[in-house]
C-alpha cells in the first residue's frame, strides 16, 4: 500500500531532503525519523477514530449496546497522510 504525504500546514507534497523532507511551499520540515513518526501516529489516530464511529454507529443500531467512547489522543502533525477515518472504513467496505 502506498500512501500519499502532505504537508499539514498547508497540505503541500513534500520533497526530500538530505536528512529527511521538505515542503516547498512553506518551509515546514522533518528528519526522516521524525516524519515517520508523524505519520504513523496519525495513522494510528485516524485507525482509532474510525473504529470508535464504527463503535458508536453499532451502538445507534442497537440501542441495548452500551459505547462509551474513549479519549483518542492527538497531537501536532508536521506531516500527515491522505488517510482519514472516511476511507479507513471505505476500505473496510463500510459506508458511514
Ligand atoms: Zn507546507
Amino acid at each position: 500500500m502506498t500512501v500519499q504525504v502532505y504537508c499539514a500546514n498547508c497540505g503541500a507534497s513534500p520533497i526530500p531532503t538530505d536528512i529527511g523532507i521538505r515542503c516547498p511551499d512553506c518551509g515546514n520540515e522533518a528528519t526522516r525519523e521524525a516524519a515517520q513518526e508523524d505519520i504513523q501516529a496519525h495513522h494510528d489516530e485516524m485507525a482509532a477514530i474510525a473504529l470508535q464511529r464504527k463503535a458508536q454507529k453499532i451502538g445507534k443500531d442497537h440501542p441495548w449496546i452500551t459505547v462509551s467512547p474513549g479519549e483518542i489522543p492527538t497531537r501536532d502533525y508536521k506531516f500527515i497522510t491522505d488517510y482519514t477515518p472516511e476511507n479507513v472504513l471505505a476500505r473496510a467496505g463500510e459506508t458511514s
